[in-house]
């Protein structure tokens, strides 16, 4: 059970005794440490000054460890005083004399020089105060050094998520080579009994720990099946080798995303026949996370299963940070506690069970926190635990004193020990100074701020926060309500197992349902006669996924006669009725998610993630147009003069013709009906022939919701019929639509043409395509510069309006870049939407597959093809491919493609590629990678496009966060799922009084 369902625990008389010997010996222990003080926080010069500086200092603080994140992709003096410049010095701020003269005089060729060494060395011996070498082989002396002292290790590759295979091979290769080379190395170091022997017998000198993250560049929580195999083929072989020479190998935890990867990994090994006998296998438990109680249930579980105790090192856990974003960003339930009191208590009450448990687990308690080590200590002494019975462990370069006290006191401590080089280690030291320096930390308040003994030691609060389930409702409750402020509605969290069985089960019933019947309804009468529009599964070409009826244009006459005859009386009804109609919608939607994301996997091949974000965006619209109309499109009064009284008020304008696309076929489709109705219009719902099944459950769902069957006809069918049928019908009064250049400007057009009967000027709410392009600066983080582009240019195959289609590298950049590009790419094997971990998807019908393959084959004068994937053969699927241009206005850099081609660059320096990236005809998203805050600041300015992304992918635009649109020839300037644009679906009236009667006016009186 976990802190978040365990019901409050009354203290009994054990806690209270215990709690009596946590104070006791914590005050012991602080009085053998008064006077010490660990390295870090008795650093010289500009690393002491600053730090202690950041601690006070937020922004310093930020800037700060950005600029030391930067600082291993600069190469030049220049660069690197020009970044300390940009970051250190930013908006005026005053640096302690010495330090901000010595920046500021950087312009300076040699002065340049002279910062960027010191910099450089100053970042260099930081890092190596956490860091004990480069490699195994240059880390010895340091791990030997350590042995002598009296403590033992435990070494880690530092390493971070891999962008390609080549990468994640050769990160095994080197934790191979650690475990080949550490038994041998450490069998003739002097003997130490408290190191060397432990509860059940002898313990490996040689201690490895696991990092999966970057042995498997692929690992994606919404498939860990294929990634518990693709890492058991890899960590096996490891472990038979660690097994044979006498190594012991604890499993580390990252990030929430992977744990379970982790955890079904971890068991597969421990249950395997070569290792369930082993001793010498542990894992670790982040007590900040609300299930670590059921994660050590699942350990108890698996020990018992096993002819040998496990081993678990109890954390508290290093990603809180990350977790709280990443949780906030996506609007998925955050998995850690979000006040450190809850995840200190967790991690006592996990300290106890730990401890009861000692035949089966052992334990290792990693933590640098006086009051928690003492909780341990105080626990083992109540059991009668000697020292040796359970292990602590420490990081590298923190607690120096604590960690020699408690050796002196004959623990046996353990080093965590990482070896990598200073690039890889940026993130690791990055995450070592946050720790640090954030103001709950215990070593902060301890040895810098000097918090008094009794806050050092006061009992963890442990009042039960909200769980899931309360949460869950609270945000129900939100979301029923409008007047509560809008909210995104939660991507699919995959890390949870029940989504994920959801999702298949989704999945696999909708695919009994193919083909679906599309019919045409008009007055709330549904016909299914006609002759068909087939539509096959783009996953498998010999499958129709939909038929459907196409609406006549007899059909069109009868549905604009209803809707001109029942428009009105919708219009007429209160705002807040029509809002909160259309927030009933997304409520219908949200309850019907996992049917529709499944429809969409077959009927488009939106692979899973893109299926659950594309209805989650349908329901984001709903929600956000409801609340905004009451915002933007209540009555309001003018002026505020007596005498007059101003009514500004808007209304609907009448017929609107939605014309959707397919690429987004339920929250494009949904977002332009639910604004066009909200603001008191019918709307002539016009789906896209390859979308028809998604967009009839959608109509199917608006009915039930209450939006009258009269004003809201479905008329499926070809575009080049319906839909012009209906641009050109003298009763549409507005188009809201989304699609091509071409069909869009055709409809500007045909929409200013006045004919016979017309009775009102029609408006056209148009987006149209992009040609977008992603910059990479020269100092840009390469990592999440590949992922970001290949998730911007190959994500749903390249079939998205803001897909990244043209890649401008900055400088020096584009050989190292291009290389690990290609690599990546290699992973983007084409398979069906309905494998959970599909990666690239086929596109959509044949007519795209036969224009894309033209294009591959044919690319036009001078482009080089410089990488060109597989294709599998069952679906419509295109190989993903990168060519190269020299030419600006080369075809490939200038007509959109929608697929997944994508065309590089190589830019002078930043204004360059700027300067490319504005040459093209569109502009609707952009993207650059760069730490250089100047550069973001230039492409702020510059950088013209609708939807500008910094140091992220160039797609998935949230509701109400990025309004989505662009100008040029992307569109008409309209931004959808922001504010302004539900006013283009209305008309404005203002009615004047003048209320002044024989002198008099009420305003008056
Ligand atoms: C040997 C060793 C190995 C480790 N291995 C791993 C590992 O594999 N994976 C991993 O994730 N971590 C690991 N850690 C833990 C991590 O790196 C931190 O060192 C540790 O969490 C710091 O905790 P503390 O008890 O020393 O310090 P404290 O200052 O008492 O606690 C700091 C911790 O409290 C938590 N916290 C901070 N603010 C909040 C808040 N507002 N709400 C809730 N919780 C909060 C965070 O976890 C933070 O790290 C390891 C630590 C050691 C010593």
């Amino acid at each position: 059970m976990d802190l978040a369902t365990e019901p409050t625990h009354l203290p009994d008389a054990t806690d209270i005794l215990l709690e009596r010997d946590v104070q006791r010996l914590g005050r012991e222990l602080h009085q053998r440490l008064s006077g010490q003080t660990p390295g870090l926080f008795q650093a010289a010069w500009w690393q002491g000054l600053l730090l202690d500086r950041t601690m006070r200092d937020p922004a310093l603080k930020t800037d700060l460890f950005r600029l030391v994140d930067a600082l291993p992709a600069l190469s030049t003096s220049e660069q690197i005083a020009r970044h300390a410049r940009e970051y250190l010095l930013a908006n005026g701020r005053e640096l302690p004399t010495g330090l901000g003269l010595a920046l500021r005089v950087t312009q300076n060729p040699l002065a340049a020089s002279i910062s960027a060494f010191v910099i450089t060395q100053s970042v260099r011996q930081m890092a190596e105060r956490f860091i004990v070498g480069r490699d195994a082989r240059q880390a010895r002396s340091t791990l030997k050094k350590l042995w002598g002292q009296g403590f033992g290790f435990t070494v880690d590759l530092l390493g971070e998520a891999t962008v390609n295979a080549v990468e994640s091979e050769t990160y095994a290769r080197r934790y191979a080579d650690l475990i080949e080379f550490l038994p041998g190395e450490t069998a003739a170091w002097k003997a130490n009994p408290i190191l060397d022997q432990g509860p059940a017998g002898s313990i490996p000198r040689a201690n490895i720990s696991l990092k999966l993250s970057a042995m498997d560049h692929l690992l994606d929580a919404a498939d860990p099946d294929g990634g518990v195999e693709r890492l058991l083929a890899r960590v096996r072989p490891l472990l038979l080798r660690a097994k044979e020479l006498g190594a012991f190998i604890n499993f580390d935890l990252e990030q929430w995303s992977l744990h379970e990867i982790t955890y079904r990994l971890f068991e597969r090994i421990a249950l395997d026949p070569d290792f369930s006998a082993w001793p010498h296998l542990g894992i670790v438990i982040q007590a900040y996370l609300k299930n670590a109680g059921h994660d050590l249930d699942r350990l108890l579980a698996l020990a018992s299963k096993r002819g040998a105790p496990l081993t678990v090192r109890l954390v508290k856990g290093a990603y809180w940070d990350y977790e709280v974003i990443q949780s906030g960003l996506h609007g998925y339930p955050c998995p850690v506690f979000k006040e450190k009191t809850h995840t200190d208590a967790n991690y006592e009450r996990l300290t106890r069970r730990l401890l009861d448990q000692r035949a089966t687990i052992h334990a290792a308690f990693g933590t640098h926190n006086l009051r928690t080590l003492c909780v341990a200590l105080a626990c083992a002494e109540n059991l009668g635990l000697k020292p040796g019975a359970f292990e602590l462990q420490m990081l590298f370069g923190m607690a120096e004193p604590e960690r020699k006290l408690l050796r002196e006191l004959g623990h046996r401590v353990r080093l965590y020990a990482p070896v990598g080089d200073l690039l890889t280690g940026m993130a690791y030291l990055v995450r070592r100074l946050l720790e640090n320096t954030a103001n709950s930390s215990f070593l902060r308040l301890s040895h810098h701020d000097h918090a008094d003994i009794g806050e050092l030691l006061a009992p963890p609060t442990a009042a039960a926060p909200l769980d899931a389930d309360e949460e869950g409702n609270q945000m129900a409750e939100r979301e029923r309500n409008l007047g509560a402020p809008f909210q995104n509605s939660p991507l699919a969290d995959f890390t949870s197992g029940e989504t994920r069985a959801a999702l298949a089960q989704a999945v696999a019933g909708a695919e009994k349902q193919m083909p679906w019947q599309v019919p045409v309804v008009i007055n709330g009468r549904a016909r299914m006669d006609g002759p068909a529009l087939f539509h096959v599964t783009p996953n498998l070409k010999t499958r129709i996924a939909a038929s459907a009826n196409s609406a006549t244009l007899e059909e069109v006459e009868q549905a604009v006669g209803f809707a001109k005859k029942a428009w009105a009386a919708w219009r007429d009804l209160p705002l807040e009725t029509r809002a909160a109609r259309i927030n009933h919608l997304a409520a219908r939607l949200d309850g019907d998610r996992l049917r529709l994301t499944a429809m969409e996997v077959h009927e488009q091949a939106k692979p899973w993630r893109e299926a659950d974000a594309d209805v989650a965006e349908a329901i984001d619209f709903c929600r956000y147009y409801a609340r905004q109309s009451l915002v933007e499109l209540s009555p309001r009064l003018q002026g505020g003069i007596a005498g007059e009284i101003n009514t500004l008020t808007y209304e609907g304008r009448g017929l609107c013709a939605v014309i959707a696309p397919w690429n987004f076929p339920l929250a494009i489709l949904c977002g332009m009906t639910a604004a066009a109705l909200v603001a008191g219009n019918a709307v002539l719902l016009k789906p896209a022939e390859q979308a028809g099944a998604i967009a009839f459950a959608f109509h199917q769902h608006a009915l039930a919701a209450g939006i009258p069957s009269e004003i809201l006809p479905f008329l499926p069918g070809e575009g080049e019929i319906v839909g012009d049928a209906l641009v050109r019908h003298r009763d549409v009064v507005q188009i809201a639509f989304t699609g091509s250049r071409e069909v869009g400007t055709a409809i500007l057009r045909h929409a200013a043409e006045i004919v016979p009967g017309q009775a009102m000027i029609k408006r056209v709410v148009c987006e149209m395509g992009g040609k977008n392009a992603v910059i990479v600066d020269d100092d840009a983080d390469l990592d999440e510069a590949v992922t970001g582009v290949i998730r911007s240019a190959f994500g749903y195959a390249g079939q998205k309006c803001s897909a990244c289609s043209r890649l401008i590298l900055v400088g020096t950049i584009h050989e190292n870049f291009v290389s690990r590009l290609k690599l990546a790419a290699q992973a983007l094997v084409p398979s069906s939407a309905t494998n959970a971990g599909c990666l690239l998807p086929p596109v959509i019908d044949e007519a795209s597959h036969a224009r894309l393959w033209k294009i591959i084959n044919d690319p036009g004068p001078d482009a080089r093809l410089i990488f060109r994937g597989e294709a599998g053969t069952t679906g419509w699927f295109v190989p993903p491919a990168i060519f190269e241009v020299n030419d600006p206005l080369h075809p490939l850099m200038q007509r959109e493609l929608f697929g997944p081609i994508l065309t590089v660059f190589a830019a002078r320096d930043f204004s360059h590629a700027l300067e490319v990236a504005n040459t093209s005809d569109f502009a609707l998203t952009g993207a650059v990678y760069s730490r250089s805050p100047r550069h973001l600041q230039q492409a702020r300015e510059a950088f013209r496009v609708g939807n500008l992304y910094l140091n992220r992918p160039c797609t998935g635009a949230q509701v109400h966060r990025q309004p989505f649109g662009g100008f040029k020839m992307s569109g008409a300037g309209t931004k959808a799922g922001g504010p302004g644009y539900l006013l283009h679906f209305a008309e404005m009236r203002v009615s004047t009084e003048n209320t002044m009667r024989r002198g008099f006016a009420p305003e008056i009186l």
